[in-house]
């Protein structure tokens, strides 16, 4: 299997998935994806039915993933996917709301996000590989709740692997903070800037800018549009399938709370690869770039001003870093063409349209795909409605999850609503839905007392780089 960017239209620069591993954008600032995808077969889905999830992620991953020896890639999975660190032996189990309607847990991880699916996998990936290279990796990045503490869950403890994560200070919920603060180990570095997200970002931005200090230092990142981080989400909807389903000739359809198109391009894939899926249906909050293109063909990335801070956080996004895969698939993969769209238009004036293109009829007639929308008041109206019907409290994003699912069902074909986060997570908004705390899982009792360990700093661009350096160089000389 080799690897190819959305935007290479020379065919010599193929990777392997080593290669890829531990980078972000291609050079040509595209996206990688597999040269082809592997299809399934009716005798191979047959045999993965009743698999335990970690021997059904090595044998996807081993489709992917052809420079890893199987036995190593084996143990990886094994290590990665097991009942302790995920809270049920089925791993992503399927709860029965009605006939015809599911809830799929992804949020049973060490963070009760769905990031966790995925980067618990790079956690033991980037250990693995750094020390067969060995090497040294600074993840830098930038957090205002789920990515990073997920991120820092993953590679606690991890040979090889520094985490320096900027956060904006007293702006994450005190459960988050909780998360990440209380994590004492001596890779992991928590930095609270005195100042908004943006002024996170930014700083990611300047220090990854003087390449002689990322060169030095092994700066990286471990953002959603890592291939690996998708590879490891495409395990999931095969097991979600397999479980809402005992023949192959029976299809599902999955609806998925979105943002940066990851979790639902990781659906895509699945579904490139045979897996029996009708459609697959988007759910956006207020901010809904995705929305609006799967409607009208228009992409849009908002600004700033635009862009709406809501009670589903996670999802609030100004444009979407990972749709460049499917805009890729949709367009026959014309490398040239992505580039010109994303390189160009998005560049130049912020929106591209294919509303009149035959292509973009094919998103929902070829690909599956449909979307909705949720607001605030759908989620209070939706977290309220699944408490009085199924006794159940879902979190603000599965609630936008829901909602938008209600509107696409269609009869016969079971309808899997992805939960992404635990309601623990976003407790204000179950309070102002239900008028009571969520339940709090045991392991997380009286997080917010443990002592914690974090540099409170101001937005300097100069004082960041020195932390970074005395971490890496202390550790040397240690
Ligand atoms: C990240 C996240 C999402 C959005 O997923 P994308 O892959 O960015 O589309 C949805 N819900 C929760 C809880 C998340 O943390």
């Amino acid at each position: 299997m080799r690897y190819l960017s959305t935007r290479a239209t020379d065919s010599t620069q193929r990777k392997r998935f080593c290669e890829i591993l531990l980078e972000g954008l291609a050079p040509d600032g595209g996206l990688y994806l597999p040269e082809s995808y592997p299809q399934i077969d009716g005798a191979t889905l047959n045999r993965w039915r009743g698999l335990p999830y970690a021997d059904l992620a090595f044998e996807i991953l081993s489709l992917f993933v052809d420079d890893i020896p199987a036995d190593d890639l084996r143990a990886l999975c094994r290590k990665t996917y097991t009942p302790e660190v995920f809270g049920t032996a089925a791993i992503v189990p399927l709860t029965r709301l009605e006939d015809g309607l599911y809830l799929q847990a992804l949020s049973n991880g060490p963070t009760l996000a769905f990031k966790d699916m995925a980067m618990q996998l790079l956690g033991n990936l980037f250990e693995y590989e750094l020390a067969r290279r060995g090497e040294e990796l600074n993840i830098f990045g930038a957090t205002s709740g789920d990515t990073g503490s997920a991120a820092e869950y993953a590679m606690r403890g991890k040979k090889g692997v520094r985490v320096f994560m900027t956060s904006p200070d007293g702006r994450m919920s005190p459960f988050q903070q909780a998360q990440m603060f209380s994590l004492l180990d001596d890779n992991i570095h928590n930095i609270a800037i005195q100042g908004v997200f943006d002024d996170c970002q930014d700083l990611v931005k300047a220090v990854s800018a003087d390449l002689e200090f990322k060169r030095k230092y092994k700066i990286g990142t471990v953002n959603s549009i890592n291939w690996a981080r998708l590879m490891a989400q495409v395990v999931y909807y095969f097991a979600g399938y397999l479980q809402a389903t005992t023949r192959n000739d029976q299809q599902v359809s999955f609806t998925v709370p979105s943002g940066n198109f990851g979790n639902v391009c990781a659906g895509h894939v699945a579904r490139m690869m045979g897996l029996p899926i009708a459609q697959l249906v988007i759910a956006t909050n207020e901010n809904d770039v995705l929305d609006e293109f799967f409607r009208t063909g228009v992409y849009r990335v908002r600004g700033t001003a635009d862009t709406h801070e809501t009670s589903s956080p996670s999802m609030d996004i100004s444009k979407a870093s990972n749709f460049e895969r499917f805009v890729f698939d949709l367009l026959g993969r014309d490398a040239a063409r992505t580039a010109d769209l994303f390189g160009v238009q998005v560049q130049r004036q912020g929106r591209f349209d294919l509303g009149a293109d035959p292509a973009f009829a094919l998103a929902a007639s070829r690909y599956g795909f449909a979307s909705g929308k949720s607001t605030h008041q759908d989620r209070l109206n939706t977290i309220r409605a699944t408490w009085n019907k199924y006794g159940v409290v879902v979190d603000t994003h599965t609630a936008d999850g829901l909602k938008v699912a209600q509107e696409h069902r269609q009869p016969g074909v079971p309808m899997l609503v992805l939960e992404t986060a635990l309601p623990i997570k976003f407790a204000s908004t179950i309070v102002e839905a239900l008028g009571r705390e969520p339940e709090r899982p045991a392991k997380f009792a009286g997080i917010e007392a443990l002592p914690k360990k974090v540099h409170v700093m101001a937005p300097d661009v100069q004082a960041i780089k020195s932390l970074i350096a005395l971490a890496c160089d202390g550790a040397a000389s240690a």
